[in-house]
């Protein structure tokens, strides 16, 4: 669930905004001055920030200053001036968008929405700098650890990880179930080879849009499993 951070000091359009980001299944904090907010900023791990502009203390400028040092999370200023708005653009302040008053809680939603998405997909191609592999719709990043298919991320178990790790560096190779039981189960000749089955059938319900019929891992019948490339 992302975490959204709201600094405005008008408690009837901060309570407005906290509702209807809370329906929309945000986790939302409220900070009520520049000062407050810019503390929570720092230290509450945010994944976007809605700031207002005239704020007591220190004004949405300078608070969008400050963070901007610090963090690169998108940041909506929220502005009831028109003057505000060619600052906000002259300026290069650092916001990654803004929104007047008075505006339509649901719009809000769909920005927060929108920035949120932007983000999250730039943070993924950053990730992807490092030791991937890329088959089909599959890719996999060794050092961080994660598997996307198709663009939607998989939570895998670290043995379905290493399991597919070593498939996807053997690709069209055919292994039984002995030898991949040796290659991911850490060479436990007495270990139980009915797990390597488990482990396929758990990671095709992952991995493949139909596991009753796999196109990546699939079984070549009396000698064992390839993954298909
Ligand atoms: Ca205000």
């Amino acid at each position: 669930m992302a975490k959204i951070l709201i600094v405005e000091d008008e408690e009837a359009i901060a309570d407005l905004e906290k509702d209807y980001l809370e329906n929309a299944s945000f986790q939302v904090d409220l900070a009520i001055d520049g000062e407050q907010g810019y503390h929570l900023a720092l230290t509450g791990k945010y994944d976007l920030i809605i700031l207002d502009v005239m704020l007591p203390k220190m004004d949405g400028f300078t608070l969008l200053k400050k963070i901007r040092e610090d963090q690169n999370i998108p940041i909506l200023l929220v502005t009831a001036k028109k003057e505000d708005i060619d600052k906000i653009r002259g300026l290069g302040l650092g916001a990654d968008d803004y929104i007047t008053k008075p505006f339509s809680p649901g719009e809000l939603v769909a920005r927060v929405k929108a920035h949120l998405n932007r983000y999250q997909s730039i943070i993924e191609d950053r990730d992807f700098t490092g030791d991937v592999l890329h088959i089909r719709g599959i890719k996999l990043d060794k050092t961080a650890r994660r598997v996307f298919v198709s663009g939607q991320e998989k939570r895998l178990t670290t043995k379905e990880f290493d399991l597919l790790l070593f498939f996807m560096e053997h690709p069209n190779q055919v292994f039984t179930k002995e030898e991949l039981f040796k290659e991911v189960w850490d060479n436990d000749y007495y270990g139980d080879i009915a797990t390597v089955v488990v482990h396929i059938k758990k990671l095709r319900e992952k991995i493949e849009a139909d596991p009753v019929n796999p196109q990546y891992i699939v079984t070549v019948w009396g000698c064992g499993y390839r993954f298909k490339v």
